[in-house]
């Protein structure tokens, strides 16, 4: 048994830093002082079709290649830094928390659902249920491949709230990343139309610097449409 395990045997709150491994110097955190630092934070609000939403980071490094790893390959162990993300920001007061979800179909062959994931964290953070009756119908299929009707139809029946369901009236809609917005509003409106009354979101990382130009009630001009890459989009790199 090497000294720094029997240290550490003594010493349980000692850890070490998630990210660069060197002593954590802030106590009860993941990341030590400078990775804290270093990180893209953001911590604003965004509008996206009159919604607003807390984004606490940029999608920059090293965030995107921490959410890449947490989403696509399995590396659910890098959970405790989203968890010590969401620490930074202030409780929202909601009746509830909903993940973006997945089809059943990405979930068989992911395994999970990050979002899901990322919400089981704030909820128990924050004391406030999830509530898991919105669904995913339908995974986008390349938005490039589609003309501009079928890129509006392709989301608009994308989500579903399970029958005889009735949503909280406040609810926090939380996703790991944003692209274009299209699948948040898409999913927003769903619930809208459900009932719920007031809806905010939540994203880890936003790839948009300020509001992005998407709303679902305008038409999609031909140039904002070939600007909108679903394949790396909200919800995955191969249009999920
Ligand atoms: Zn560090």
């Amino acid at each position: 048994m090497g000294a720094s395990m029997v240290f550490n045997q003594f010493w349980p709150f000692i850890q070490h830093c998630h990210l660069c491994q060197t002593e954590a110097a802030r106590p009860h955190t993941v990341l030590c002082e400078g990775c804290h630092q270093d990180l893209p934070w953001r911590l604003d609000t965004m509008q996206l079709d009159q919604t607003d939403i807390q984004v606490l980071f940029d999608y920059a490094w090293p965030v995107d290649r921490l959410l890449h790893l947490f989403k696509y390959q399995q590396r659910l162990e890098l959970l405790p830094i989203f968890r010590h993300a969401l620490q930074q920001h202030s409780r929202i007061d909601v009746d509830a928390i909903v993940a973006m979800p997945c089809s059943a179909a990405r979930l068989r062959q992911r395994g999970y659902n990050q979002a899901h994931l990322l919400a089981q964290q704030l909820s128990t953070l924050w004391q406030i249920p999830i509530w898991s009756h919105l669904q995913r119908v339908k995974q986008h299929t390349a938005q490039q491949r589609l003309d501009r009707a079928e890129r509006l139809s392709n989301l608009q029946d994308a989500f579903a709230v399970s029958a005889s369901q009735q949503p909280p009236a406040r609810i926090l809609l939380l996703d790991d990343v944003l692209t274009t917005g299209a699948s948040f509003c898409s999913a927003a409106d769903c619930l809208r139309r459900a009932g719920a009354i007031h809806i905010e979101g939540l994203i880890i990382a936003s790839h948009h610097p300020a509001t992005p130009q998407f709303d679902t009630a305008q038409p999609v001009t031909q140039a904002s449409a070939d600007s909108t890459d679903f394949s790396s989009s909200d919800d995955g790199r191969t249009a999920n």
